[in-house]
């Protein structure tokens, strides 16, 4: 089902303590605000809507930098007007089409909150996630003695909440003049609308305190997963005078045949990526048969495997490629190598290995008949 999402980042928090706004803090070693996102873009939002203020516009890039499709919002002073504003900012997409509304300050978004949403919203005007109450409730009044207060019937509403587009904007315009919400369901029930529940996540939690950044660093580990790839590729040595190896051209006596540029290296480095989220491999995205990639220079595919891991809200950890071969020597281009690898997926150089091995004269790759390249990697990616 085809869906867009409105993340609300517009607050400034102030009982999250001082410093920066929370949904600009660092959590897992990325912004708060980016978890959301990365997780809508994971679960295939056709479009995310990103509302902040003037000040937060100018992090925003930099929280999202590698990211696609989302685009940012002015926010307003409540966030009342910041979600229409975000409403607003839709593209014009069909007006039964299903919007999630998202707090920024719950960042462990997974995916099967999302579809259970999807699900609880059909035949509905909207479906929140919600947990029952598990506590005792004590109501505390000044001057009153403690009294104990019946949980019965009583949820814990979560963000994202799911809407139809046009019924969530209509029933804001008639909310219009009265006090704050809490939260969007209680617009659309004001506005006589069935609000359905759908299955809560207790990592849902919403970052309020400056004690749930700890519990939520801990917890950010356990949300994300690491993948592993693996790739190998093999060339044919043929006439010519330099060879391309992980986006390096070495003056050599002769040249990889390939379609492309033959460049072993970056081809089974962008087999490993695909293979770790589970894309096929790269005959499959750039066919061989296909004359545009004729003479190609593989760089180009690379970047694309990595651009596919970043749509994913993944992120590459590291990557290891070998190359394995009598002749050109290696060892002098290594460092070339590893610096355009990391220029290419953007990644520090330690994150970044090339390593060069012969098989001692046996085997195509001994007998100097070809020149082959394995690869390793491991891509963290929204569990
Ligand atoms: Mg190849």
């Amino acid at each position: 089902m085809t869906f867009s999402a409105v993340i609300v980042a517009a607050g400034s928090g102030t009982r999250a303590g001082p410093g920066q706004a929370k949904q600009w803090r660092s959590l897992g070693g990325k912004p708060v605000l980016r978890w959301s996102v990365e997780s809508f873009l994971a679960a295939g939002a056709a479009e995310i809507v990103v509302v902040t203020t003037e000040e937060g516009a100018l992090v925003l890039q930099g929280a999202l930098a590698g990211l696609r499709g989302w685009k940012f919002a002015r926010g307003g002073a409540t966030r009342a007007l910041s979600v229409q504003a975000g409403l607003a900012a839709l593209s014009d997409r069909p007006s039964d089409e299903p919007v999630l509304v998202h707090d920024a300050a719950r960042p462990f978004l997974m995916r099967k909150t999302i579809d259970n949403l999807l699900s609880a919203l059909v035949g509905k005007d909207g479906a929140i996630p919600a947990l029952p109450v598990a506590d005792t409730l004590k109501c505390v009044a000044p001057g009153a003695a403690m009294t104990t207060t019946s949980r019965e019937h009583l949820w814990r509403a979560q963000t994202p909440q799911v809407f139809g587009r046009a019924t969530l904007a209509s029933a804001y315009e008639a909310w219009s003049g009265q006090a704050e919400p809490t939260d969007d369901a209680q617009v659309v029930e004001a506005a006589g609308g069935c609000v359905n529940i759908a299955p809560g996540d207790p990592l849902l939690m919403k970052l309020t305190y400056p004690e749930d950044f700890a519990m939520a660093e801990r917890l950010a580990g356990s949300a994300r997963i690491t993948r592993i790839g693996q790739g190998f590729d093999a060339h044919r040595w043929g006439p010519g005078g330099s060879v391309w190896l992980c986006g390096v051209e070495i003056a050599h006596n002769e040249t990889l045949v390939g379609h492309s540029d033959a460049d072993a290296g970056l081809h089974a480095l962008t087999d490993a990526l695909l293979g770790a989220i589970g894309e096929g491999d790269i005959g499959d995205h750039f066919p061989p048969t296909d004359p545009q990639w004729k003479g190609a220079a593989s760089d180009k595919f690379l970047i694309h495997a990595a651009d596919l891991v970043r749509a994913k809200g993944g992120a590459i950890i590291n990557v290891d490629v070998t190359l394995i071969c009598e002749r050109p020597k290696i060892k002098p281009h290594r460092a070339a190598m590893r610096n355009r690898l990391a220029e290419i997926l953007s990644l520090p150089l330690d994150r970044v290995s090339v390593k060069a091995t012969t098989t001692e004269q046996m085997g195509f790759t001994g007998r100097g008949e070809g020149l082959a390249a394995q690869a390793v990697v491991a891509v963290e990616t929204p569990a």
